[in-house]
Order: structure tokens, then sequence, then C-alpha cells
């Protein structure tokens, strides 16, 4: 049996495994057959991750992560976890191949799946202009004009905070109503930088090394239109990654993992989860490794109070026996 095994293969997963081997807890890493390394993968600079002054690409700082777990002994597997069984102290971990693995913890790190406008263009000019994640990228977009897509809060939210840099900000929504609340429509509104473009679909991104505008679909007509643009954040959602443990564990009303205040406990003893799967809010990579680092650490501490107590050393029973003696 493993003291501990770990799903996923991002930051938060990576950093969880550095922990645990340095804790000599020997981890497996269940890595996926063909995402390995996460949402990261997908982006070229990252610039927010300390410790690179010069900031890194996304593919690199995963290659580092991943050599640092190795460095300390964790075992990468390259396959998809199919099934969990998390009932009762020893966990089963399911793996495509047919292999088993049964565990005393789990770390959960699976992540959580940005929704896709689902144009074939959008994966080729991903970190090209097109983005998902405006804390990350909005930094590149200075005196630019750009497209937020999307109509909920995040997209509100999005958009205002792009105002930062942008010259421009149009929200591409596909109705005529926002999702977002009031006040956040409202912080839109008044933003003199962001222009609505109503009832308008993303047809088409065009560029080949970059993005140089889109082409919009009225959803109403159906006539389309070109718009030139420097970059698309793309904020029309995203699915933390849980369908494993649907039935299992507890989600929140986000959809994602319930764990117990700061730490990576789920509503199964042994279980924990971090990274995006458990952060609605956050999700940036630093923040994701920062709770894997407490996953390992909550693993860790399970596994020591479930040890069985050392009996007392001899010497210590003969000194208080002798002292005990009228
Ligand atoms: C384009 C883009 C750019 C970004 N840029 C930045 C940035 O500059 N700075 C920043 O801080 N953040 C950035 N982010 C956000 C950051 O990528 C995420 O917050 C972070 O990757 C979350 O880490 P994670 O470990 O929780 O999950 P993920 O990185 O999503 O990794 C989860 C992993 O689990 C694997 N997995 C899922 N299910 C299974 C299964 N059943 N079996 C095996 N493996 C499984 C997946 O394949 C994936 O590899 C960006 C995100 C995107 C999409």
């Amino acid at each position: 049996m493993h003291d501990i095994v770990i799903i996923g293969s991002g930051p938060a997963a990576w950093t969880a495994a550095i922990y645990a081997a340095r804790a000599a807890l020997h981890p497996v890493l269940v890595a996926s057959s063909v995402e390995v390394g996460g949402e990261l993968m997908n982006t070229t600079e990252v610039e927010n991750y300390p410790g690179f002054p010069e900031g890194i690409t996304g593919p690199e700082l995963m290659a580092k992560l991943q050599a640092q777990a190795e460095r300390f002994g964790t075992e990468v597997v390259y396959e998809d976890v199919v099934a969990v069984d998390l009932d009762g102290p020893v966990k089963r971990v399911s793996l495509a191949d047919g292999t088993e693995y049964d565990t005393a913890t789990l770390v959960y790190a699976t992540g959580s799946a940005y929704r896709k406008l689902g144009l074939p263009e959008e994966q080729a000019l991903s970190g090209r202009g097109i983005s998902w994640c405006a804390t990350c990228d909005g930094f590149f977009f200075r005196g630019k004009t750009i497209a937020v897509v999307g109509g909920g809060d995040s997209a509100m939210e999005e958009a205002t905070f792009l105002t930062r840099f942008a010259e421009k900000v149009y929200v591409i929504h596909r109705r005529e109503t926002l999702r977002a609340s009031k006040i956040m429509q409202q912080r839109a509104f008044d933003n003199e930088k962001i222009d609505f473009l109503w009832n308008a679909d993303v047809a088409g991104i065009h560029g080949t090394t970059a993005v140089t505008g889109v082409t919009l679909r009225d959803t109403v007509t159906g006539a389309e239109r070109d718009l030139e643009l420097d970059g698309v954040f793309v904020a029309i959602g995203h699915d933390p990654r849980t369908h494993l443990v649907h039935g299992q564990l507890e989600l929140t009303v986000d959809g994602t993992i319930a764990v117990k205040g700061r730490s990576s406990g789920t509503s199964i003893e042994g279980v924990f989860a971090a990274g995006d799967v458990v952060d609605p809010h956050y999700r940036q990579a630093v923040t994701a490794a920062g709770s894997g680092a407490a996953a390992a650490l909550d693993a860790e501490s399970y596994l020591a109070a479930r040890e069985p107590a050392a009996p007392e050393p001899a010497v210590a029973v003969a000194a208080a026996t002798t002292r005990s003696t009228p």
C-alpha cells in the first residue's frame, strides 16, 4: 500500500509531490496520459510566478517543477485516473491501463478546465493573443485594443481590470442583457474604455502567429463582420474537474471540491484537494502551488496521527518504576 497518491500534473500536484517526497512518503503522481503539465502548458510567458524575475515560459516552469519533484524520488505515471474509491481507510485509484493503487492518502489536484469558444484557431493562438486569464496576461496588452468574450461577473471583472492596460476593451456578448451582477455591470458601463457589442458571437479568429482580429456573427440576423483586435480574453466560465469524485466528496455551490477552512481536508478523511479544483476565485499558479504544499503537509499530519504510539523506552519505564517504589 502507498502512503500517498497524487492525481494531476499542474503546479498544485508537483508541489504536493515535492513536499511529500521530501517527507519520505514516496509519492506516486498520476500525471495524465496527454495533458501533462496542466493549464500552464497553454501559455508562453509567465511573469508573475515568484523566483523568475525575467519571466519563464509555462512549459519551462512545469518542467522545472517536475524535475524538482523527481529529484526527491516522486514516481511519475503517465496515465489517466478513471475511477477513485474513497470509502474506508484505504483509497483505491484506478488507471485507464488497468493499474490500481491502494493508498492511505490521496491528493486530488485535477485543476479546472477553462471553457473554450470551440474555434479551430483557438488552441494555436493560445498565449499569442488568446487568453483565459486577465490577471496573468493583461500586462502584455498595454495600449492595445482587445475584447473580452462573456457576460457574467468574471467577464465584467476582467474587462474592467484590462482597462488598466488596454486602450480599448470590447465586451462581446451573445445576448442583449448581461448575467453579471448589477454592480459589476454598472462598473463596466461607467468605464469609458469599455464598449459593448451585443448579440454577437465570435465566429472566427484571425491571425497566424498573433491575433489580428475576429469575425463577429450577429446572433439575431446572422450577419457577419470583422473586428480588428490585438487580443481576445475568453471569460465564459470554467469547469472544475470533479467528475471522478461526484457522489463521494462534498462540492461547493461553485462546483469546486469543498475543503475545511484554510486546510486541504475534504469531506472524507485521508483525501486532500488542492489547486484550481478547490478554488473558484484566485486560480493562479502560485496559489495552486501553495495549496499543493498544504495538501502534502496535511497528508503527512494525517499519516503521522494514524501511526501507532511508540512504546515507552525501557529505561524510562525502569526509572519511573524505581521512583514510584516506596
Ligand atoms: C492560457 C492560460 C495562461 C495562464 N497564465 C498564468 C500565469 O501567467 N500565471 C499564473 O499564475 N497562472 C496562470 N494561469 C492559471 C494557471 O494555469 C492555473 O491557475 C494553474 O495551472 C492551476 O494549477 P492546478 O495544479 O490546480 O491545475 P492544472 O494546471 O489545471 O493541472 C491539472 C492537471 O491534472 C490533470 N488531470 C485532470 N484529471 C486527471 C485524471 N483523471 N487523471 C490524471 N490527470 C488528470 C490535467 O491533465 C492537468 O494536467 C493561466 C491559465 C491559462 C489557461
